[in-house]
């Protein structure tokens, strides 16, 4: 493989990150407790209130960072970037007008940078939760970051 690319590997124990707008949640809490075996064997986190419901209401440990609108789908962006969530379930309201769509929008980004299983819908949910991948290590090539900052430094000092 190019030196542009570097391989990272998604774990066979998945950092799952779960989110969900408002009227979403209810969803998302039954796609939880429909899916508990399988999520018991990943470490999960989650948006504030997300984490939290989902947590009170199936028993599974998450993780809660801020309330989404508060900052919390940065905080997880930011958790992508630093390698600590490598999956992301985030179910979101096609039809309601979000305070904090920038964030929204720069987590889908992130995600896509750093090639990032991500589900938007529950069907999508349905398919990654059972792919063989779950179960397994996946590799995957992303970008060399480290050689593209070394570039771009060594361009912008002439
Ligand atoms: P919440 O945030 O889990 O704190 O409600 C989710 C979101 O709206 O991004």
């Amino acid at each position: 493989m190019s030196q542009d690319m570097v391989t990272l590997t998604i774990g066979k124990q998945k950092r799952i990150a779960l989110i969900a707008h408002d009227n979403k949640k209810q969803e998302l809490i039954a796609w939880c407790k429909a899916n508990r075996e399988c999520l018991g064997k990943h470490f999960l986190c989650g948006t504030g209130t997300t984490a939290r419901m989902i947590a009170e209401q199936t028993g599974l440990p998450v993780r809660g960072y801020s309330s989404g609108p508060l900052g919390g789908d940065q905080q997880i962006g930011a958790k992508i970037v630093e390698g600590q969530v490598d999956f992301v379930i985030f179910f979101s309201d096609p039809l309601t007008a979000q305070p904090h769509d920038p964030d929204v929008k720069a987590l889908l980004r992130i995600a896509l940078v750093y090639d990032i299983p991500i589900a938007n819908n529950r069907a999508t949910a349905d398919f990654l939760i059972t792919s063989r991948y779950m179960g397994e290590e996946y590799e995957h090539p992303v970008m060399n970051f480290q050689k593209n900052v070394e570039e771009r430094a060594r361009q912008k000092s002439f």
